[in-house]
């Protein structure tokens, strides 16, 4: 399927702006066909527009056309076929092999979220029926349900061209509860965005919605993504990417008239912390495990451990001396893009100028090692290093990880206080180890989202209890995740209606249930009628 280069907003083709920019492919620094058509403020305009006339239909439509849409959004994709999956590589560098496991990600989120959709009780219906005796005063019928926001923007990252883009968690929840999306396609990767937003707008027609449901802009610049946020018809955001773009992003919304949501996955380290125990029992084991979860994919996950916190004792040098010789070994990768490439070179060279930072190990360097491949390394510093640089405790994005070793256990609780808000924090640990990390423990469960115990950060699994945000930085919004079906209520609100007769409430809310959900009536759960 030729690609055309251009964006699409409610199911049409566009080319309105004339600036243009093309993809490189990571592998050669090659320029890929064709040029893409940077989005114009009209298109904006446009797009926003067609979201917001579309809104009314969409968020009346049956739970069976949103379930069949995400459905079908899915069969789509899987239709473009291999084509897809090389157009991705060669526009990332991923290797073919993860884009077929990603594809199959984004595939499987698609359909769980088309289930949920099916299922209906994720509006969270709650009814509490009047008490016209209650003395000293009698108590309406109140009956409160979910409802969809409205227009919403969605920006990817580059890490992850399908899962976490144009049909990734964002998209696929925002559609799932009605919200029309107009995504803000990430410049590394236009082709692939391209292909997938063709393929959502063919979905939207098989099922007979509003083509203005879903819109798609190309561009690459900043003023884009900024003018999205601040269109009076936006009513939220959502963004996975760096810390930098999400805050800015985030500054912009909170300096509309009208401040909206932006709930924003951004940078985290994802602390693991070696346990004595631990360390002495399979110190060795930990250390390959380690090295796996850093430089997979290039250390390009924002779940990748950045950082490790070990207690001095036994084992301690077994593990260095493993983890050394693990990433001595490890294998250098192609980065997705050149401004990640340079932004791990350059981030690198600023940690090591630091004081008391050495180099603990480095991956052996290919012959062929380019710019834009990313060679493993494992930097070192005591303690008191860690807690007097602030740099330290910043993401860097690629596959580097930094070691620390802390005097004891309360050294390593005060290390842990020093840390911002993280999507994951890890314990490794004996059973021993485990009843006395308490304190660790209770500190960890403020500072992130996930806190895992005895395994690694990297792979996050996309399900119903799954918490991926954490506090800032790692999110903008902790209350909330971007992956798994909770990632649904950031597209929502309340509405209590008060006193309303059964003829005139959302079937959600009537006294029959025609739905058959399951509802919170009178402070008990149940599917049961009125
Ligand atoms: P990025 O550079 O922040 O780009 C993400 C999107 O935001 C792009 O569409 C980009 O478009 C836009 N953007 C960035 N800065 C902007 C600004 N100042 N104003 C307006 N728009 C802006 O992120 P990336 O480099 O692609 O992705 C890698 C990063 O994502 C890593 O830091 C990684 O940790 C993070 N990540 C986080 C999660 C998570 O769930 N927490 C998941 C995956 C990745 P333009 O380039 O056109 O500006």
């Amino acid at each position: 399927m030729p690609l055309h280069g251009q964006s699409y907003i409610a199911g049409a083709s566009v080319k309105s702006g004339t600036e243009v920019f093309s993809a490189v492919d990571p592998q050669t620094g090659h320029t890929l066909e064709p040029v893409f058509h940077e989005s114009s403020e009209k298109d904006v305009e446009t797009a926003l527009q067609a979201a917001e006339d579309s809104s009314s239909v969409f968020r009346r439509s049956s739970s069976k056309v949103r379930a069949d849409f995400l459905e079908a959004i899915a069969s789509e994709i899987l239709a473009l076929g291999d084509a897809l999956l090389e157009r991705a590589h060669r526009e990332t560098g991923l290797p073919l092999d993860r884009l077929t496991g990603e594809r199959g990600r984004t595939v499987g989120q698609l359909r769980l979220f088309a289930e949920v959709v099916r299922e209906g009780s994720w509006c969270e219906v709650r009814i509490d029926t009047a008490l016209p005796e209650r003395t000293p005063l009698p108590r309406p019928d109140l009956r409160s349900v979910l409802v969809p926001l409205g227009p919403v923007v969605i920006f990817g990252a580059s890490n992850f061209p399908l899962a976490f883009s144009v049909a990734g968690g964002d998209t696929a929840s925002a559609l799932a509860v009605g919200c029309p999306v107009v995504v803000k396609g990430h410049p590394a990767h236009p082709g692939t965005g391209e292909l997938v937003a063709g393929a959502i707008n063919r979905a939207a027609q098989a099922v007979g919605l509003p083509a203005g449901v879903f819109s798609f802009l190309q561009g690459g610049a900043h003023a884009l993504g900024k003018a999205l946020v601040q269109h009076p018809r936006t009513r939220a955001v959502g963004f996975t990417g760096s810390h930098r773009g999400g805050r800015a992003l985030l500054d912009a919304a909170n300096a509309r008239l009208e401040p909206i949501p932006v709930f924003a996955e951004m940078s985290s380290l994802n602390p693991v912390f070696i346990l004595p125990g631990a360390l002495k029992e399979r110190g060795a084991q930990i250390a390959q495990g380690l090295k796996n979860s850093l430089t997979m994919g290039v250390g390009q996950f924002c779940t990748k451990p950045g950082l490790a916190f070990v207690v001095a004792g036994e084992g301690g040098d077994v593990f260095r001396a493993e983890l050394a010789k693990a990433i001595q070994s490890a294998p250098c990768g192609t980065m997705l893009h050149a401004g990640i490439g340079g932004a791990f070179a350059t981030g690198l060279e600023h940690v090591l100028a630091l004081p008391g930072v050495r180099t603990l190990a480095r991956a052996e360097q290919s012959q062929e090692l380019t710019s834009s491949q990313g060679r493993p390394v494992v930097l070192e510093a005591s303690a008191e290093t860690f807690a007097s640089q602030p740099a330290l405790r910043e993401e860097l994005f690629g596959p580097a990880g930094l070691l620390i070793e802390a005097k004891d256990r309360g050294d390593l609780q005060q290390l842990a206080e020093k840390l911002e808000g993280q999507l994951t924090a890890t314990v490794h640990a004996t059973e021993a180890d485990l009843a006395g990390a308490q304190d660790l423990l209770a500190i960890l469960e403020r500072k992130a989202g996930r806190v895992l115990l005895n395994g690694f950060p990297t792979g996050v699994e996309v399900c119903h209890a799954m918490q991926h945000g954490g506090p800032y930085p790692a999110s903008s919004d902790s209350r909330f995740t971007s992956v798994g079906t909770a990632a649904l209520r950031r597209w929502v609100r309340p509405v209590c209606y008060q006193n309303f007769p059964a003829n005139a409430l959302p079937s959600e809310l009537q006294n029959e249930n025609p739905l058959g959900l399951m509802r919170l009536v009178n402070g008990q759960y149940s599917r049961d009628c009125i």
